[in-house]
């Protein structure tokens, strides 16, 4: 049997429905078999880095999981997929974007997934929510070199 991990996904949306796609998309992580969500963070707001189009909702949700990482990450994208995610061009806009932050103490290079997330330490949206959830993975040092970047906390659950 396998162990449990616990794993932290990245949540972003800038079109459609964003708030309603973060919520959902941490409802539907909850629901796939061997995944528990353990916690949630509030939803943030910010300026799109890297990409264009309204404003992101962003959260970041803790979870339990009994999967392989890559084994989740095909779930990320079969959850992204059912969002009615689209790939244009490079960071286009999207309904939803789910990024797996990080795999118990894993480091993981290979073609298809890196962990931790290898652009996690510079976005202050993964940095505030994660940082709300696990105060003890990210260091006050951390958040000073994204405190420049526009984010804002848009509810308290
Ligand atoms: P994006 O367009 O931001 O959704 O990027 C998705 C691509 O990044 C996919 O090809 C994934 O295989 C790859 N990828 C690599 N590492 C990660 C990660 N930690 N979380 C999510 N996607 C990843």
């Amino acid at each position: 049997m396998r162990e449990w991990v616990t794993a932290f996904v990245g949540i972003g949306a800038n079109l459609g429905e964003p708030c309603a796609a973060v919520l959902n998309a941490v409802q539907v992580m909850a629901c796939l078999e061997g995944v528990t969500a353990v916690r949630r963070s509030s939803l943030y707001g910010s300026t799109p880095i890297e990409s264009s189009g309204p404003d992101y909702v962003n959260a970041v949700v803790e979870l339990k999981t009994r999967l392989t990482a890559p084994e989740l990450l095909a779930q990320l994208q079969a959850i992204e997929s059912m969002a009615g995610r689209e790939r244009p061009y490079r960071n286009a806009p999207r309904t939803l974007d789910l990024d797996l932050l990080l795999f118990g103490q894993s480091a993981i290079q290979s073609a298809a997934l890196t962990v931790p997330h290898p652009r996690m330490w510079e976005r202050a949206f993964v940095l505030l929510p994660l940082s709300e959830i696990a105060p003890d993975i990210v260091r006050a040092t951390e958040l000073a070199q994204v405190q420049g970047q526009t984010v804002h906390r848009i509810s308290s659950i």
